[in-house]
């Protein structure tokens, strides 16, 4: 039987995830959430009317709920009819993706939830919610987008080849053609800039970030920011947190990578070569590809382990993605 998959968070990331859902057989994308309202339909949502009437200002106006709460109410009202979810909000607050699952463990729900959350303290905070998401029957993969996600999960497999693993860089480039449809992103992408952190970047009017970016011809560029991929590889003792540095650069005008994305580990061998393995992601793959593809993956690998009765706290390096026919 096909995963009956939820969407939290209908923005720029939101709306991908439906398209990606359209042409998948093993999931059934049957509810969608923004902040003004929820859609939901058990035989599935079609993406072209999604993407319509959020044009309309809510994604609730193809049938579900339009109004306040409406995260609250996807809980309570529609989260029981639903395996998992791909969280696709804003982490704004930093804590706010925790806050959202203290409120599925609160309203008694057992699923799969995935996120694609970005800070190391966004995640830290998730990894001691463990307990408690075990006790709610709750499959958590935590860190399942792109960067931390997939160049996590390939850089605890690439440490492989290494008796020590010395430096894992990675650099990514993204194009997105206007920042207005990925609003979340761009807001916690300056929030790593010299000068910011989560709330002034959180607090900054539109136009404030309009006249950022024209100082800059669109563009972020960001370097040793505050990942999760840190912690996550940390973890497992592949290496220490400070061996491990992110940074990209981003341009907001169009779509185009600015870079390629790469994943760089270096490491000695057991018999004492110091190499370097690179991963080059394809220029043509867009964030949203990057970021969307493995949240599936890592729910359908989420759905696997919850039926085994596999439930707390998993993460993107420890667990690796299903590919979703
Ligand atoms: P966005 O701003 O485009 O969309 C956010 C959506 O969430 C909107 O539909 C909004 O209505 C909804 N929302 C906000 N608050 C809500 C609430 N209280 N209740 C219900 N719905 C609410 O966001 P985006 O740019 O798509 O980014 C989503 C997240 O993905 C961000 O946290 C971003 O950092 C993360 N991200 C991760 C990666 C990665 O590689 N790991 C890459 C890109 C983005």
């Amino acid at each position: 039987m096909a995963i009956r998959v939820g969407v939290l968070g209908f923005g720029g990331l939101g709306k991908a995830a439906a398209r990606v859902l359209a042409g998948k057989r093993e999931m059934i994308w049957v509810a969608a959430v923004d902040r003004g309202g929820y859609a939901y339909h058990p035989e599935g949502l079609v993406a072209e009317a999604a993407l319509t009437a959020a044009t309309q200002g809510t994604v609730g106006h193809l049938g579900g709920y339009v109004g306040p709460d409406s995260l609250e109410r996807a809980i309570a009202q529609v989260a029981p009819h639903v395996d998992g979810f791909f969280l696709a909000l804003p982490n704004l607050p930093n804590d706010f993706i925790a806050q959202t699952t203290r409120q599925f463990i609160a309203a008694g729900w057992s699923g799969v939830l995935v996120d694609a959350i970005k800070r190391t303290s966004a995640v830290t905070e998730l990894l001691t919610l463990g307990d408690r998401l075990q006790g709610a029957r709750i499959t958590y993969l935590t860190g399942c987008g792109a960067t931390p996600g997939l160049l996590t999960a390939a850089a605890a497999l690439a440490a492989q080849s290494f008796a020590e693993v010395h430096r894992v860089d990675i650099r990514f480039g993204v194009g997105i053609a206007n920042w207005q449809a990925y609003q979340a992103t761009i807001r916690e992408d300056i929030a790593h800039m010299p000068g910011y952190d989560v709330e002034t970047a959180r607090a900054l009017t539109d136009a404030e970030i309009e006249a950022l970016l024209d100082r800059t011809d669109g563009r972020l560029t960001l370097a040793n920011m505050e990942h999760a991929d840190d912690v996550l590889l940390e973890r497992l003792g592949i290496c220490d947190r400070r061996q491990v540095t992110v940074g990209g650069v981003v341009d907001t005008r169009h779509p185009q990578k600015p870079v390629s994305t790469t994943l760089q580990v270096t490491g000695r061998t057991f018999e004492g070569a110091i190499a370097t393995h690179t991963l080059t992601l394809g220029d043509e793959t867009s964030m949203a590809a990057n970021v969307c593809g493995p949240a599936f993956g890592y729910l359908k690998a989420g759905w696997e382990m919850h039926q085994r009765g596999w439930h707390g706290i998993f993460t993107s390096a420890d667990t690796m993605p299903r590919f979703v026919r």
